[in-house]
This record gives structure tokens, sequence and C-alpha cells, in this order.
């Protein structure tokens, strides 16, 4: 399963309740980290998930409630004696804002921070995955993200039912590839195996409704849109921001199974409910973000084999 917790949801600035921007995924333990504001560091101690294990850190923009974490997280890392780099990635200038992050105050570091600007074009890859930058339409330098798994070779239980044969040792190495006999038949991946899509999430931070979002988004498994406020007090924003209708809009364009909106204006702390009504009756399939919930995004399936689900 992969585990993605929403940290941070509140737009500007923090309230009582909730604190900025930030969404960490757990994959195969690597935890990868989607903005960082004010708040972030104690949001993942107090879910234990993790924090010491965060390896990158993508930053859609810069504005203070998507950064205004980095430096507390940065110098934590280093009181708790981290010896591994960790890589910050973002759009333009996010090398240079690092660096002046990083000369601020006095205070030494155990390990080595890397930052990179990303272009557009560019690819962060992992083990087991790949983010990919997207255009965000904010008035600044933003992108989004696309996490996408790999594609993996699995085991189809309805062609190995097909040939009788039951899971072994021998299965396990035509999964990796090789051709083995069993029972006098040679068998390889083709006559058993199905390639699997990789789970896929995408996350926009702040953006207005755009095309570029749909298609960087498509067929995503979960895709994590701000909604900054409902569509009647879009107004002003639509530039910069997006509705909780645009961007139940922007989902059901892109064939995505869940949507998930974050980024409330302040308005929306306590009772951010009409932005998911709104949003529900265009893309039924959507949730609220809240500080410190927990989203598992569960392997795909062999397709011979989701009819019987
Ligand atoms: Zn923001
Ligand atoms: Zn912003």
């Amino acid at each position: 399963m992969i585990d993605l917790h929403t940290l941070g949801t509140s737009s500007a600035v923090p309230t009582s309740r909730r604190s900025l921007a930030a969404n960490l995924i757990n994959f195969q333990g690597e935890r990868i980290l989607f903005d960082c504001g004010e708040g972030t560091q104690r949001q993942v101690m107090r879910l234990q998930a993790g924090m010491m294990d965060i390896e990158k850190v993508f930053i859609t923009h810069w504005h203070a409630d998507h950064f205004s974490g980095l430096l507390g997280l940065i110098q934590t890392l280093s009181m708790e004696g981290r010896d591994r780099p960790l890589y910050i990635y973002g759009p333009e200038r996010t090398g240079e804002f690092t660096d002046r992050l990083l000369t601020t105050g006095y205070f030494d570091r155990s390990y080595q921070v890397v930052a990179e600007d990303l272009e557009l074009d560019e690819v962060v890859e992992g083990d087991g995955f790949e983010i990919r930058p997207f255009r965000a339409h904010h008035g600044i330098p933003a992108y989004g993200y696309v996490f996408e798994e790999d594609d993996a070779l699995k085991v189809s239980r309805s062609k190995m039912e097909e040939h009788g044969l039951s899971s072994g040792p021998a299965i396990g190495r035509i999964k990796l590839g090789e051709h083995v006999e069993i029972d006098g038949t040679t068998y390889g991946p083709e006559d058993l195996c199905e390639t699997v899509r990789g789970r896929k999430i995408a996350y926009t931070g702040d953006t207005a409704a755009h095309g570029d979002t749909v298609q960087a988004a498509m067929d995503a498994d979960v895709l994590i849109h701000e909604a900054t406020v409902t569509h009647d007090l879009l107004a002003g924003r639509e530039k910069r921001h997006s509705s909780a209708k645009q961007a139940a809009e922007i989902a059901r364009k892109a064939n995505v199974d869940l949507l998930i909106l974050t980024h409330y204006s302040r308005r929306f702390d306590k009772d951010p409910q009409p932005l998911l009504d709104e949003a529900r009756e265009i893309f039924p399939n959507t949730a609220l973000a809240e500080d410190g919930k927990h989203f598992g995004i569960e392997p795909h399936r062999p397709e011979s084999e989701q009819e019987n689900t």
C-alpha cells in the first residue's frame, strides 16, 4: 500500500486547527514530502510518519505557506544526526532560495542539502517510481507534481489456473523474467504474467484551473487539487487559485479515481463541508484533506482479475 498523509490544509496562514501546505507519501519506506509549510515537522512527528526517512522534498512554489517549514525541518534532521543528503526540488530559483535559507542564522548541519531547479521535462527517478513536474498557473513560477510508480509484471491467477498451475518458487522465478520448466512444459512471463500499471498520484500545489492539470493527472489514482474557496467566492482569485467546483471538473476530465481537496481559505477553517458538497455535485468520489488524515492506495491488480472484485 502507498500511504498518503495530508499534513497541512490551510491556505496562506495557519489556523489553530490547520497547518500550512504539506503532503507526505510513504512508498515502500521512502518518504517523499510535497511542500513543507510551517508546522510540517510537528505534523510528521505527531503521526510518527518517519521524519528521519524523508528523502526528497518537492516544493511547488516559493510562497511562504508552501516552504516556511523547511528551515525547521532541515535543522531538526541535523540535530537528530542525519548523515544522508536531503534532496530539495522545485521550480526556478529553488537552489538560490534554499541557499539563502541555509545561510540564515548560526547552525551547523550534519548532512548535505542538495537543491535543484527542475525543468518542466525533467524526471526525478526513484527506486520503483518517478516524479515529474507539470506547469501550475499561479502568477509566479509554480509546479504541480506527478508521482508514478513503475509498471510491474504480476502473475495472473487466472492464467495460472488456465494452465493448471499453482503458486511456488518456480512461479516466482517466472515473475522475475525467467523461463522455467514445470512438468515438461516451459513457461515464461508471456504465458503467466500481465503488466500492471503503476499507481499514480498528482498534486497541484496552488493553481488556477487549467487543462495542464487534466493532462498531467490523466487516469491518476488520486488527484490532490487545491480548492481555496467555493465557486461563488472565486472572483478576483481565478488567475491564481481554483474553486472546489473547478477542482471537481478537472478530476472528472482527468478520469481520476479519487479527488482530494486541500488548501482551504480561512473562512472554511471550521467547516470545509461546503467545498466538499460543491465538488461532489460534479465528481462524487471527492474527499476533504484534513491535517493528519491518511489515505491508503492499494496496488493495481492484473486486468483479467478485475471483474471479479
Ligand atoms: Zn498557497
Ligand atoms: Zn501560492
